[in-house]
């Protein structure tokens, strides 16, 4: 079983190594992450500059390897063959922020357990639900826990053809996370507000600005499951397609226009 590991937020994140340390005795573990953060980056695939991987370690020793590229060119590349090994798994994480409802699209640790799935193989995203203004590094024992618990049934079991794993922990002590909840996307709150300033040379620029995103805590759902205090585990597909929208255009003429 040999496992990439990989994550948004640069290769020398505290929850990156967490995660490698949780789940080192189920396999041979590889890190290729990237060499800077890549939060809220999205699916990305770098094609009009060459990418580079360096080697480097990580802050208890772990041999580790830096790319410049986005957290889902760090799936690509071994995947297509840069090692001289196949990859069986691909973990990212531990982001120290929930991925919930609409974020998984944004988000650069699902998006990288989505190029998994499309080079694949097995794909897993794990993030902590860490309390908004949270200062200091977050305590990723739950989560580091939860994603060796969850990485086991997933060698064991595999995942359906297609299908990746988002996984938000609850914040707080491992003791306290009450089990796990199978989930579907919630509805995520943004409250996204523009800010728009001036440069010295007086032209305008702008900022995304606002408060952190809250979220409908319905039953069922991830952000539901969190706010309960369960280990969300949502399995997700890339296939977005509406298909309950269909009844609505059946009823267009596409003849008429
Ligand atoms: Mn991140």
């Amino acid at each position: 079983m040999h496992i990439l590991v990989t994550n948004d937020d640069g290769v020398h994140a505290p929850g990156l190594s967490a995660l490698v340390q949780a789940v080192r005795p189920l396999g041979e573990v590889t890190v290729l992450a990237p060499d800077r953060n890549w939060s809220a980056s999205g699916h990305v695939k770098t094609l009009d500059r060459p990418l580079r991987v360096k080697e480097t370690e990580l802050a208890d020793g772990t041999p580790a390897y830096a790319c410049d590229g986005a957290p889902s060119d760090c799936v690509a590349l071994p995947l297509l063959g840069i090692f001289p090994y196949a990859i069986d798994l691909v973990l990212s994480g531990i982001n120290p922020n929930a991925n919930l409802g609409h974020d998984v699209t944004y988000s650069g640790t699902v998006t990288a357990a989505m190029e998994a799935v499309i080079g694949g193989v097995p794909g897993i995203a794990i993030s902590l639900d860490s309390p908004v203004g949270l200062r200091g590094v977050p305590d990723f024992r739950a989560a580091a826990g939860t994603a060796r618990q969850v990485t086991a049934l997933v060698i064991r079991n595999g995942l359906p053809e297609g299908v990746l794993l988002n996984v938000n922990v609850p914040y707080g002590p491992p003791e306290q996370v009450k089990g796990f909840q199978l989930t579907r996307q919630g509805m995520r709150v943004y409250r996204d507000q523009l800010e728009k300033r001036l440069d010295p040379r007086g032209r305008a620029y702008f900022w995304i600005g606002g408060e952190a995103p809250t979220g409908v805590e319905e039953d069922g759902t991830d952000i539901g499951a969190l706010a309960a205090g369960y280990v969300s585990v949502t399995p997700l597909h890339l296939d977005l397609t509406a298909h309950d929208s269909s009844a609505h255009f059946q009823t267009w003429n596409w003849q008429e226009e």
